[in-house]
């Protein structure tokens, strides 16, 4: 679905889905250029991450080995408070690979974070982030993401695999929820 067709829901749309993709073009480019001649895993970070992966992988014109990794965490209502649990581990031995994490959004950066330290102690080659989304108002430790989509305002959006309550990841375009939603 689109925006317009529940947009008694929405406020503002921040990113529609032709300003995603156009962007996925460019910073597979990127990637294209930056991995070549190396073995690239993109690691998705489920469920967010689906969308971006779908869409983003699929522009590589390269091989590359896609995996995935569900965490959740836990802390006082939804914000997130840095500690992790592992709901699905990574089917895939880290040890001299070059990784690419695919995220949906950095928002405080708590995961992140814990991420970035635990695919380190597994012998990564090299790690690096793709987020489509990032809410540089909202970060609580700073994370070095080398390819970022868009810079957002820290306001609770949905859609491109983004959800509330586990709705709305099928929206194509990124928007903000109306506060009547969840309020
Ligand atoms: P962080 O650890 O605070 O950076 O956020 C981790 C996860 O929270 C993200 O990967 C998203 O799945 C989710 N999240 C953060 N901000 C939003 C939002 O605005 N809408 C929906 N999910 C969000
Ligand atoms: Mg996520």
């Amino acid at each position: 679905m689109r925006a317009a067709d529940i947009s008694d829901q929405l406020t503002d749309v921040l990113v529609t889905e032709e300003e995603i993709l156009s962007k996925l073009d460019e910073l597979a480019l990127q990637v294209e250029s930056d991995y070549d001649g190396k073995e690239l895993l993109l690691v998705g970070v489920l469920k967010g991450a689906i969308m971006v992966m779908a869409d983003f992988s699929r522009r590589l014109n390269r091989h590359v080995m896609i995996d995935w990794m569900a965490v959740s965490s836990y802390g006082a209502g939804t914000k997130s408070s840095g500690v992790v649990q592992i709901r699905k581990d990574l089917d895939t031995d880290l040890h001299g690979k070059h990784v690419l994490i695919v995220e949906d959004i950095i928002d405080s950066g708590l995961t992140l974070s814990w991420l970035l330290d635990n695919f380190a102690s597994r012998g990564a080659e090299s790690i690096e982030i793709l987020a489509l989304l990032r809410k540089p108002d909202a970060m609580k430790v700073q994370i070095d993401c080398r390819y970022v989509g868009f810079d957002i305002p820290n306001d609770f959006v949905v859609g491109y695999g983004l959800d509330y309550a586990d709705e709305y990841r099928n929206l194509r375009d990124v928007a903000v929820l109306a506060p009547h939603v969840y309020a």
